[in-house]
């Protein structure tokens, strides 16, 4: 059977999952990203070295024939992370072909967020959907545009940045030092400040809510999620309600781009699931122009939790190997011309 190598750098830890073709993890390992500094030599040996080890473990049921790495600021095109600000490495780093040069597989590299949605269509609810649009909500907001059966990467392999659309609540200044972009109005620090406020208006208007008992600096997306499901408080609900007006606007707004099949909802904030999902169907078809009406599922994803961006990396190896990629040869070409 045909294995791949899934690998999703992460600040903290890099993590390893050997994938079957049934999307299950057979076998993982993780590395630390921070051990090694800022000596990034030490690390990708380190991580050469453990590729070879779990590749080569006799209880695999068949070979792992390619490696898909998923990383903050990485281009698929140059094959580099670039200058992510996150990692411990400053400079530009030659991931795919350091890694290829050391083990011997392809190595395909892309940002976390396609490769987030190349994993929904390989292992998750995108499964057999040609058209798909996956939005990931964490600390920022990540999107993956799938159209006409392959992934939209743009030029220099920027496509995407949906997040950073001023669809958002426009007196928000977003970490892009615009203002209105959707990241600062649904992303997870979003959603605590929307908390803190709500509680606010709640204790100044003498009414209370389970929200009042916890401390601001508590009050995360996770913790109201968790109010609000346990308890079904409403000030904690209306946080949701309120998150989910502006993403499903946003949604009716992004679906004129690409007509999409389905938008599908992953990462952190999304997983308290109808709690978001309810009221962003319900801003999306108010506000969705007539020709899309009905035609657009929203959806979350169905990736498990923590094997989401293993599998989204390791789906970065397999559609390559799927769908032969003449771009990969045009830029070993120009390698050699130059
Ligand atoms: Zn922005």
């Amino acid at each position: 059977m045909s294995l791949y190598l899934g690998i999703d750098i992460g600040g903290t830890n890099t993590e390893l999952g050997v994938v079957n073709e049934r999307g299950q993890v057979v076998s993982s390992q993780t590395l630390s990203t921070t051990r090694y500094g800022a000596d990034y030599e030490s690390y990708i040996t380190a991580l050469a070295d453990l590729i070879k080890q779990i590749s080569a473990s006799p209880d695999l049921e068949g070979e792992v024939i390619g490696i898909g790495v998923g990383a903050p600021n990485a281009n698929y095109f140059s094959g580099c992370v670039e200058q992510a600000v996150n990692l411990p490495w400053t400079k530009t780093t030659p991931i795919v072909a350091d890694l290829e040069a050391r083990t011997g597989l392809p190595v395909v590299l892309d940002n976390d967020a396609n490769a987030s949605a190349l994993g929904e269509h390989s292992y998750g609810v995108a499964r057999g959907l040609d058209h798909f649009v996956e939005i990931t909500l964490g600390t920022g907001v990540g999107s993956g545009i799938y159209a006409d059966g392959r992934l939209i990467r743009g030029y220099q392999g920027k496509a995407g940045e949906l997040g950073h659309m001023a669809v958002g609540e426009p007196d928000q200044l977003c970490g892009c030092g615009r203002y209105g972009c959707l990241e600062a109005s649904v992303a997870a620090p979003a959603v605590a400040r929307r908390a803190v406020r709500l509680k606010k208006l709640c204790l100044e208007q003498g009414m209370w809510s389970e929200l009042c008992d916890i401390p601001d600096e508590e009050l995360t997306s996770k913790t109201v999620a968790e109010v609000a499901l346990a308890t079904g408080d409403s000030l904690a609900r209306q946080v949701f309600d309120e998150t989910g007006e502006v993403l499903g606007r946003a949604l009716a707004q992004f679906a004129c781009f690409s007509a999409p099949q389905a938008f599908i909802l992953f990462g952190g904030v999304a997983r308290c699931g109808d709690l978001l999902l309810q009221p962003v169907r319900k801003a999306f078809d108010k506000e969705v122009l007539h020709i899309y009406r009905g035609s657009i599922e929203i959806l979350l994803s169905s990736l498990p939790k923590g094997q989401a961006a293993v599998l989204g990396a390791a789906s970065l190896a397999r559609e390559r190997n799927l769908s032969y990629d003449s771009t990969r040869d045009l830029r070993l070409l120009s390698t050699l011309w130059h």
